[in-house]
């Protein structure tokens, strides 16, 4: 190695060393000398070379470790501002909350608005309690309650309010809170970041200054070395060494410059970094900012809005306390104008309760002379009374009589006719053609198309083939009535057999006849005066067979019945042995029905026929007790279902049918008699000539009443029957009444003449009415009949029909 230094011709090579002398001497240990001294500035250089290795390996050791935690650092921080970031996004994200907040801004309004309103009710409230107390019924009071209310509803909303917006002032309290301590963290990692970035360019600094002091110090261990190259070889490899150390140590500062160049970056990048993070949290800062301006200019919006409504409440509240002064004007005028009724009022108490003071002594006083009046009026009652019930009595008795004028007058016997429908059982053809027609003027007429001649009858009624049940009913009901006061009545049904007899008296399930309506109808009749009256009604049921009388209800059908005088000498007749049943209901009559019928059923194997050839009567008694009076009331109701009419004689019937022909006939002219007799009012009446009269005797005699139902067939092939029918059922209606006529009347109605009835023959008696509406050719009316009546009472010749 050649150094060319200034001084080192001092020190030159061999050229010199040839000259051995003893000036050679000194300059030889000048060279020791300096060789000493080479070495021990060597080994010095060599300590210093020492130090500055170690010291190099410490700065090296101190650079990583530098390096190593400024990376540990900005990874540090680098997550630190990640989580920041996160944390500010998670509390924008929970402060952005703007629907929270619009709702708690709302109810803020609302309960301020709620607050005035309380504040507004309760200064009202004040007030009219203030007031002196309202009249209870006027306006203000019910005002003021409607305001208590509200208030109280008011004062509920409030107290819910309230906790709401307390609710809601923690949670928007605990999120600034939150969002203080996010911020103060957020300046505290700045502050620490800002001041780690000042100690890192601080060492940074430092260490380059470092580098550039070692820099500048390698100059004089190169001269050092090159001084001891030249003069030792062994110094000279010495220093290749350490110049070679030295070059290895150089590249290893430009290494850890490289290093620290790259950490210089990185540095820079770190710092780029936070500039960022530092532009992004300004934004965040400010759009921060901006949501909270937009908050405040809400609030401002919302501030206006709640004093628009304090004001429109406001007012709303002076109209309305306008009212209530108006109303509270009015009602201070009501009050003077009350004073002087008070003032009445107060002395109209006073005398009131002088009066009350008073009142026992007045009470006792008036109790007393109460009493003697009471005791007088009861007195006075009380004969009235008797007087009433002894007038009440003789009433009764005049009406009866009344009654029984009346029905002396009427003629106590009514005839009524019945014609039924035309039947399949009629058949067809000509035969069955209809022989009857009716008068639409009169309805008591009933023409008959006889053998080619028309006839006409004047009965009390006609009933045509569409009239009902109900309606027949009508017309016989009254009669029924009157045997609760105590009258007896017979109905008889009358007419050829299938003219419509059963139907009419007991009728079908579905549609019943005269029997069970009759029942029912005195049930209710009893049932309204039963306040007055205590009833009992018994119902028997009987038939008359060939003369023998039978009881239905008995428990020997069979056995024959006789009819006997009282033994008590009232002359009245009694059945022994009849049955009797007490009926209460419709129920138990439907049984009494069923029972009767059971038992003629057992006891005839063809009842049609049998039924046709017998009188089946149904004996009705209504007992009454008049409560008040004591008075007692038998009232009989017989209806007779009467044997078939038809003249079995003429037919040439022989014996037993003959004989039931005989006995019919004969009972029937026996009850013709009887009701000729008792029309003309003879002094005898012979009941005893049959069965049927004589059973009947009471019941037709004195008072009673009488209704006879002709039943008619209005086919042709029956014309004949239907003939006699109605010459019968006239006959029994126009029977006189005038005592020059009773004989004669009596002299004309023979038992034998039933049979002898007949359309071309028979000849009718003086009083019978047979007009042929083709003789006078106009509808015949109930006066002219009661003209005609009148005129021919006297004794005059029969008229042929
Ligand atoms: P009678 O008892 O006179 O022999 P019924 O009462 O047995 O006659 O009547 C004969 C038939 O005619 C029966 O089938 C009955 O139902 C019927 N009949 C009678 N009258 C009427 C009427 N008013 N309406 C309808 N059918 C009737
Ligand atoms: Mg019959």
């Amino acid at each position: 190695m050649n150094v060319e230094k200034p001084g080192g011709r001092l020190f030159g090579s061999g050229k010199c060393s040839g000259l051995p002398g003893a000036h050679q001497l000194p300059m030889i240990q000048k060279m020791v000398e300096s060789m000493s001294q080479l070495q021990e500035e060597k080994g010095r250089l060599q300590e210093q070379l020492m130090a500055l290795q170690k010291k190099l390996t410490l700065r090296e050791n101190d650079q990583q470790a530098v390096s190593t935690q400024l990376q540990a650092q900005v990874e540090n921080l680098k997550e630190k501002l990640i989580g920041q970031v996160q944390e500010v996004n998670r509390l924008r994200s929970e402060l952005g909350g703007t629907d929270l907040e619009k709702h708690r801004d709302l109810l803020m309004v609302e309960n301020e608005r709620l607050r005035q309103d309380m504040k507004r009710c309760e200064a009202e409230l004040q007030e009219l309690r203030a007031r002196p107390p309202p009249c209870p019924d006027c306006e203000h009071s019910k005002e003021s309650a409607q305001l208590r209310e509200k208030l109280a509803q008011l004062q509920v909303e409030t107290e819910e309010n309230k906790g709401r917006l307390a609710e809601l002032d923690l949670e928007v309290q605990q999120k600034t809170n939150r969002l203080a301590e996010v911020e103060l963290r957020l300046k505290d990692s700045l502050a620490e970041k800002a001041e780690e970035e000042e100690r890192l360019s601080r060492r940074l600094r430092d260490s380059q200054e470092t580098i550039a002091t070692l820099k500048a110090q390698p100059q004089p261990i190169k001269y050092i070395i090159k001084t001891v190259e030249v003069d030792s070889s062994k110094t000279k490899q010495a220093l290749c060494e350490t110049q070679a150390r030295n070059q290895y140590l150089q590249e290893q500062v430009g290494m850890q410059r490289q290093v620290l160049k790259e950490m210089e970056q990185q540095l820079q990048n770190a710092q780029q970094t936070t500039a960022q993070l530092k532009a992004q949290i300004m934004m965040y800062e400010s759009e921060l900012e901006r949501a909270h301006g937009q908050m405040l200019e809400e609030m401002q919006t919302m501030e206006e809005d709640k004093n628009r409504a304090i004001e429109e409440a406001f007012a709303r509240a002076q109209v309305e306390m306008k009212a209530v002064h108006e109303n509270l004007a009015g009602v201070r005028t009501n009050l003077l104008t009350l004073q002087p009724a008070l003032r009445t009022l107060t002395n109209d108490y006073n005398g009131l309760k002088r009066q009350v003071r008073d009142f026992p002594l007045l009470l006792q006083e008036a109790l007393r002379s109460a009493r003697a009046e009471i005791g007088q009026a009861i007195e006075e009652v009380n004969s009235t009374n008797r007087e009433l019930l002894r007038k009440y009595r003789r009433e009764l008795q005049l009406r009866k009589k009344c009654h029984n004028e009346l029905v002396r007058l009427k003629g106590n016997i009514r005839v009524i006719g019945r014609v039924r429908p035309i039947t399949k059982e009629d058949g067809d053809g000509p035969e069955a053609s209809n022989a009857v027609t009716f008068d639409s003027d009169d309805d008591a007429v009933i023409h008959l198309l006889h053998k080619g001649k028309p006839v006409s009858f004047e009965l009390d009624k006609v009933f045509p083939p569409h009239a009902t049940q109900q309606d027949v009913f009508q017309e016989v009901q009254a009669l029924i009535t009157s045997c609760i006061d105590g009258y007896n009545v017979c109905i008889f049904a009358y007419g050829q057999t299938g003219a419509g007899k059963t139907y009419t008296m007991e009728g079908t399930i579905e549609n019943p006849g005269i029997n069970q309506r009759a029942l029912q109808l005195l049930f209710s009749e009893v049932q309204e005066k039963a306040s007055d009256w205590e009833y009992t009604i018994t119902v028997s049921v009987a038939e008359i067979y060939n003369e023998a009388l039978r009881d239905l209800l008995g428990k020997e059908p069979q056995e024959k019945l006789e009819i006997k005088l009282c033994p008590d000498g009232s002359g009245q007749l009694y059945v022994p042995g009849l049955t009797e049943f007490k009926v209460q209901s419709v129920e138990d009559i439907n049984r009494v029905f069923e029972f009767g019928h059971t038992n003629r059923t057992t006891e005839f194997t063809n009842l049609n026929e049998h039924s046709s050839r017998s009188h089946a009567l149904l004996i009705v008694t209504v007992r009454g007790t008049d409560y008040s009076t004591g008075l007692r009331t038998t009232g009989k109701l017989n209806l007779v279902d009467l044997a078939g009419s038809e003249r079995v004689g003429k037919s040439g019937a022989e014996g037993s049918r003959l004989r039931e022909a005989q006995y019919i006939n004969k009972s029937l002219s026996a009850l013709g008699d009887v009701i000729s007799a008792l029309r003309s009012r003879q002094g005898h009446v012979p009941f005893r000539n049959s069965k049927l009269t004589y059973l009947l005797q009471d019941s037709l005699s004195g008072d009673s009443k009488t209704l006879m139902l002709v039943q008619v067939s209005p086919v042709e092939k029956n014309t004949s029957e239907t003939l006699c029918s109605l010459k019968f059922a006239e006959r029994v209606r126009s029977v006189e009444l005038g005592p020059g006529s009773r004989r004669a009347e009596l002299m004309s109605w023979s038992s034998q003449e039933h049979l002898e009835f007949d359309g071309g023959s028979v000849q009718t008696p003086s009083s019978a009415r047979s007009y042929s509406s083709s003789s006078t050719g106009a509808p015949i009316s109930r006066s002219s009949s009661i003209r005609r009546k009148l005129q021919t009472s006297g004794k005059t010749k029969p008229v042929p029909v």
